[in-house]
């Protein structure tokens, strides 16, 4: 881990933080530093995801790799969902089955960034969320551990999602445009809360689900502003944790549920093979894939990564 880690929780008067990111030239490099930005939004449906104009993603996929037909862990519930998404395996080996993560084992199983700062000291890590849990869980720990070079958390419920997701993207806009990071992950909660408090799948979500592309598009902006953007091979994952039913809830295992999408966009997933069989584990395993982290950590995990098809799958 590199010597210092800063934990940052903003206040809610940060939220102007006011970004003038110039977007750059288009380009990809299938050659370069490889570095991983993860992008998880909260309970999308890949249904209603193909419905909703989503002009940064659809750009995205385009050039890339998607597939929405990935299958997430039993139950479809954040807690456990997220923990398979950071950790690479499913809930029997970290323990979290629930929102109230009793029982995680992350110490034994810990998220890919705390993996990375094992592995590769060397490197820069960043985390940015609005869901407390994954970054605050006293005793036990959380599911981003302390290792995390840089860790951004808000408080979605005192700010309200929209506005939470937003401080979220404006900062993490504002590391990645400018800072040293190779690995990174962003938090976006604002779809699932409003599907919940609507209790529906209609015009809110999907305003919602909006909302989160234009962050996306934020954090795009950021990664081609970087100075040393023509020298590194970023590779962008986003995904989400679960689905959800017409009524706006979760946690059973319908496929409304349990289907799940990655979109992969980057320098060489253009050329990635066709997905067959892919799984939430799967986000962690190619993140760490492409970084060049070890084999021997990588087989450890129920995810492989989705750029090489012939390394094995742990049957789960
Ligand atoms: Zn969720």
């Amino acid at each position: 881990m590199t010597p210092r880690s800063r934990r940052i929780v903003l206040p809610a008067a940060a939220l102007s933080a006011a970004l003038a990111l110039v977007p750059a030239p288009n380009a990809t490099h299938a050659q370069g530093t490889p570095k991983i930005l993860l992008i998880g939004i909260d309970g999308v449906r890949p249904d209603v995801l193909a419905e909703v104009p989503t002009p940064v993603m659809d750009s995205l996929a385009a050039s890339g790799w998607y597939t929405a037909g990935t299958r997430t862990t039993t139950p479809s519930v954040s807690g456990p969902s997220w923990s398979s998404m950071l950790t690479g395996v499913w809930p029997a080996k970290h323990g979290v089955t629930d929102n109230g993560f009793e029982g995680r084992r992350y110490s034994e199983h810990p998220d890919f960034l705390t993996l990375v700062e094992r592995e590769r000291p060397e490197l820069t890590t960043f985390a940015a969320v609005d869901w407390l849990p994954l970054a605050s869980l006293e005793g036990g720990g959380p599911a981003l551990s302390i290792a995390i070079d840089t860790l951004v958390a808000v408080d979605g419920y005192e700010l309200g999602w929209a506005a939470a997701d937003s401080v979220v993207a404006a900062r993490a806009a504002q590391h990645l445009a400018s800072a040293s990071a190779d690995a990174a992950f962003v938090y976006l909660g604002n779809p699932d809360e409003t599907s919940h408090r609507h209790g529906s799948i209609g015009v809110e979500y999907r305003d919602a689900i909006s909302l989160s592309d234009r962050h996306v598009g934020w954090l795009m902006e950021a990664l081609r502003a970087r100075p040393a953007w023509e020298e590194e091979d970023w590779l962008v994952l986003i995904s989400t944790d679960h689905g959800r039913r017409e009524d706006g809830g979760h946690g059973g295992d319908s496929p409304e549920e349990m289907t799940t999408f990655i979109l992969a966009s980057g320098g060489a997933t253009g050329s990635w093979p066709v997905a067959g069989p892919t799984f939430i584990v799967d986000v962690a395993a190619t993140a760490l894939h492409h970084l060049g982290v070890p084999s021997e950590i990588a087989a450890e995990l129920d995810g492989r990564s989705l750029a090489a098809p012939g390394e094995g799958r742990p049957i789960r």
